[in-house]
């Protein structure tokens, strides 16, 4: 199966939807103090453009059809459409997330100070 296959798993779709239900607001949004369930722009204003009302499950190191990252449920979080966005472009530039965890060491195998 393709990465991209995973997204059209059933167990992938029934994992989504439990995370939303846990977690119904875009992370990034939240650490700004804006409450967005889907319906805002990252700036906290109502999304005019309705194909753009809606939330990501992230994988907060990219997975790059990685299945222990892709299953994780401590690997996912959710975002906005404009922070996924935002997220994504930084990560592809850098070829690495810059993601920590508790220890604050950083998450993705392709950190520089993982390799
Ligand atoms: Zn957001």
């Amino acid at each position: 199966m393709s990465r991209f296959g995973l997204y059209k798993t059933a167990r992938w779709k029934r994992s989504r939807l439990a995370h939303l239900a846990s977690e119904p607001i875009c992370r990034y949004c939240r650490q700004m103090g804006i409450v967005n369930d889907g319906s805002l722009t990252a700036a906290g204003e109502r999304q005019s453009n309705p194909k753009r009302c809606f939330l990501v499950v992230d994988h907060i190191v990219p997975h790059r059809g990685d299945l222990t990252l892709f299953w994780d449920p401590g690997n996912w979080q959710t975002l906005c459409p404009d922070h996924h966005d935002i997220v994504k472009q930084r990560e592809e530039l850098r070829g690495f997330s810059n993601a920590r965890g508790a220890d604050g060491w950083p998450l993705d195998p392709d950190h520089p100070a993982n390799r």
